[in-house]
């Protein structure tokens, strides 16, 4: 039979089973309309009904306030480190970025080409292991925004808490974290994510955006990277990416039928402390990268003792069946991507791996 891969990769991911079944199911012949959905008018009713569907879905499901937008936009995660300063880093205005990874520093350079952004605070020189403290985050009271990154993809750290940023919109990279656990949006100015980890495949890019910022927005700027054009017309300014959001609103119904957003918290947390309790319990054979207030639900990094033995490691993980342990390009070492869809058995057999290649090992 089919056997399903024990998926660790970081992004994109694992998706889960029933919503890969389901499309399979319509590819051919989408509600007896004897096409798929990629292969009809981004106009039609039935593209419509999913369209609409599952802006209404997530809205309900990550309970957005009524004063928000979402808007279906292309260009992933790293055209939105663009396009939120270029909507709202206008002349004369500035922003704080709190540095906490390589994706926050991605989206700080995007900002310099357009103003003064400023660093709010860092943990570079603690090697991103921690998520700052919230009263070590400075801004000031008329930047045009406050950013940061839910989730550090890369280095596996995660915010727990979110500062209260008054009346300076909060602008959050959730791009791997979104759909992890209940948010209050309503703290927030615009949330953006990529969909490829908990939304769905990539190639359609969410954005929440509070309605009363896109009055603010610069109106000088290029059609298709104007947060207005999108909000607008409801994300159909041009052709959206439908299969992409065809497969988001199956992901969100997927998401409602376990539970909805603690039930999927709580499986987030049972299914990071399976690897977080055999790398605590290791004696120093596994370290941990992020420090443990601030480790991430969704990645877990780690280091193996030494390594040659970190070689051997992930040489005998992959046989073993496990794909996409490794850790970033960028810094090494191994990642554990836990999102949504990995299910709970599959994180239980790294466990189970690693404990056992420990005691063949040490
Ligand atoms: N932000 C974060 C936190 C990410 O993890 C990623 C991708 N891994 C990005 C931004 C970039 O996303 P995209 O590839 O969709 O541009």
């Amino acid at each position: 039979t089919n056997k399903r891969a024990y998926n660790f990769n970081a992004g994109p991911s694992a998706l889960p089973l029933e919503v890969l079944e389901k499309a399979q199911q319509e590819l051919v012949n989408y509600n007896g309309s004897g096409m798929s959905i990629m292969e009809m008018s981004h106009r039609s009713k039935d593209y419509d009904a999913v369209h609409n569907e599952a802006i209404a879905r997530l809205k309900k499901l990550f309970s957005i306030p009524e004063n928000y937008e979402v808007l279906f936009l292309q260009g992933g995660a790293s055209l939105q480190f663009t396009m939120v300063p270029m909507n709202f880093l206008t002349e004369g205005k500035t922003a704080s970025y709190v540095l906490t990874g390589s994706w926050s520093e991605k989206a700080l350079k995007e900002a310099k080409l357009f103003g003064q952004p400023v660093e709010a605070a860092s943990s570079k020189e603690n090697k991103y292991r921690n998520i700052p403290a919230l009263n070590d985050i400075k801004f000031n009271a008329d930047d045009a925004y406050v950013h940061l990154t839910s989730n550090n993809t890369i280095y596996g750290t995660e915010w727990v808490e979110f500062p209260d940023t008054g009346d300076v919109p909060l602008v959050a990279d959730m791009s791997s974290d979104i759909l992890s656990r209940p948010v209050d949006v309503s703290k927030f100015g615009i949330i953006y994510a990529g969909a490829q980890k908990n939304l769905g495949p990539s190639g359609v890019t969410v954005v929440i955006i509070r309605k009363d910022l896109l009055e603010k927005a610069n109106t000088n700027i290029p059609t298709m990277l104007k947060y207005t054009t999108h909000a607008d017309s409801n994300s159909l300014y041009n052709t959206p990416p439908a299969f992409g959001i065809y497969m988001l609103g199956e992901v969100l119904k997927w998401v409602e039928n376990q539970g909805g957003l603690e039930a999927v918290q709580k499986r987030n947390e049972e299914k990071a402390k399976l690897i977080y309790d055999v790398i605590d319990s290791s004696n120093g054979f596994y370290k941990g990268h992020a420090t443990p207030e601030s480790r991430s639900l969704m990645n877990i990094t780690f280091r193996v003792a030494d390594e040659e033995l970190e070689k051997k490691f992930l040489a005998e993980a992959k046989e073993a069946g496990f794909v996409g342990l490794n850790g970033h390009r960028s810094v090494g070492g191994c990642r554990a991507s836990a999102y949504n869809a990995v299910p709970v058995e599959t994180c239980k057999a790294l466990a189970d791996f690693m404990v056992e290649f420990q005691n063949k090992n040490q």
